[in-house]
């Protein structure tokens, strides 16, 4: 038990860091170029925020919320998603105030009790993207376009963007009305949750994922065929932007996402290589959730990527990641008066920017070359007697085990532009 982390979370352990480390720097660079900045807001949140934000009916509401009470008695949850945190800070500290629109872009945990599988985590990290304060289209396209571009960079084809309009509040009531009608009489085939939802959010029931109440909704009403004239509109000129751009998409009236706060636009990039959890992105618009979170009345849009999910596809594609920088040098020392002149010559050369390890536990010199092997150094610098006697110092070459004698400047020199060709 103590030495078994909780079921559904994964450790990132260094060798693997790599990979992480690569996607976060991809993707801060591009959210930079597409004018996006970086929010971070904390971990937990007060509980009502995601009731509230997510909806009460969602399957992450209803059963997995990381829930607790602190000691001072508030109910707290460890954010299951990162679109209400950042409307809370965006909404606390009054950005609508500041030039319209607000892009933030952000990389954070989240925690949601499921059941465990692959693809599926209890602790899993999204990458997302939210623009507030505009109800044009072209944002919508432009959030779709940076995950496109994103995933595109990364070398992943084999990705569909899938497209819907879940509507807004007006002809929802119509859809509703329809869709409870066609339900109604298969109610006792439903699970539990969904005959609650039939009264309280039928549309939810769509996105259940038991396989019998997926079977139920086979040919349920379509909300594409209820959008009142300003929801079509907007999904027309969705479409306009998307092939302006260059995006290809599909029309799939399936997608409603699992977050009650979205309206018209809802999307998810969905992939068939790494099995039955191939989302690998959703979003859409939420015309109502900052003014629902307290807000002033202004409308939203974004995107959430899940980044175990998009390790998965990368992997599953043969894509390959950029190998962590090589040790450079490693720098082996014969005798006390030469490891003092050691731990200088270790200061100067990190100085410069140059990869160097030393020998911390006192090894013998057969024993520092061998570590220096298999620590994958390109050079081995040695010091001992002769090498403090005329101020240079004999370096090796692991990969031919050729050895050349250099002065500190030289050896700086060299490594630092064997640096830049990496
Ligand atoms: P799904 O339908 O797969 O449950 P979702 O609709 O709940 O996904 P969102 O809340 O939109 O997902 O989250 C955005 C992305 O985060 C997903 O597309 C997915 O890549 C990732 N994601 C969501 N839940 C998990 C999880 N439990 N483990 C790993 N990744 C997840
Ligand atoms: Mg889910």
């Amino acid at each position: 038990m103590l030495t078994n982390a909780p079921k559904g979370t994964k450790d990132i352990l260094p060798n693997f860091i790599n990979k992480w480390q690569f996607l976060e720097k991809k993707f801060q660079s591009i959210c930079e170029r597409y004018g996006f900045k970086e929010i971070r807001t904390p971990v937990f949140e007060h509980t009502e925020l995601f009731r509230r934000g997510v909806g009460d009916t969602t399957d992450i509401v209803q059963k997995e919320m990381y829930t607790f009470e602190d000691y001072g008695g508030r109910s707290l949850t460890l954010k299951p998603e990162g679109t209400s945190p950042a409307v809370r800070a965006f909404v606390e500290h009054k950005q609508y105030a500041e030039v319209q629109p607000t892009k933030y872009f952000y990389n954070t945990p989240c925690f949601r009790y499921e059941k465990p599988q692959s693809g599926r985590l209890r602790a899993f990290h999204q990458f997302g993207i939210e623009v507030f304060g505009t109800d044009n289209m072209l944002a919508d396209a432009e959030v779709i376009l940076l995950a496109h571009e994103f995933l595109r960079e990364l070398g992943i084809n084999n990705i569909k963007l899938k497209i819907n309009s879940v509507g807004c509040p007006v002809c929802r009531k119509e859809h509703r009305k329809a869709l409870r009608e066609f339900l109604l009489p298969k109610k006792d085939k439903l699970c539990d949750t969904c005959k609650v939802r039939l009264d309280k959010n039928p549309m939810r029931i769509l996105d259940c994922k038991s396989p019998i109440c997926q079977q139920e909704v086979k040919g349920a009403p379509q909300m594409l065929d209820y959008l009142c004239p300003d929801c079509q509109k907007a999904f027309e000129e969705l479409q306009e932007n998307l092939r302006a751009m260059d995006v290809p998409y599909e029309i799939d009236p399936g997608i409603v996402r699992g977050l009650d706060y979205y309206s018209k636009s809802a999307f998810e990039f969905v992939t068939d290589t790494i099995g039955a959890q191939g989302t690998v992105c959703g979003g859409g618009r939420y015309d109502h959730l900052i003014e629902e979170l307290g807000g002033p009345p202004i409308p939203g849009v974004g995107l959430a990527l899940g980044i175990e999910r998009l390790i998965m596809v990368m992997e599953a594609n043969g894509i390959s990641f950029p190998d962590e920088k090589p040790l450079q040098a490693f720098v082996a020392f014969i005798g006390e008066e030469a490891k003092l002149k050691a731990q200088k010559l270790i200061l100067n050369l990190r100085r410069h920017a140059i990869k160097a390890e030393l020998d911390v536990v006192a090894r013998n010199t057969k024993g520092q070359f061998k570590y220096a092997d298999r620590k994958g150094a390109q050079y081995t610098i040695v010091i001992g007697e002769e090498e403090l006697q005329s101020g240079q110092y004999t370096v090796k070459k692991m990969a031919d085990s050729s050895q050349f004698t250099i002065t500190e400047n030289e050896l700086i020199e060299m490594l630092g532009s064997e640096d830049e060709d990496n």
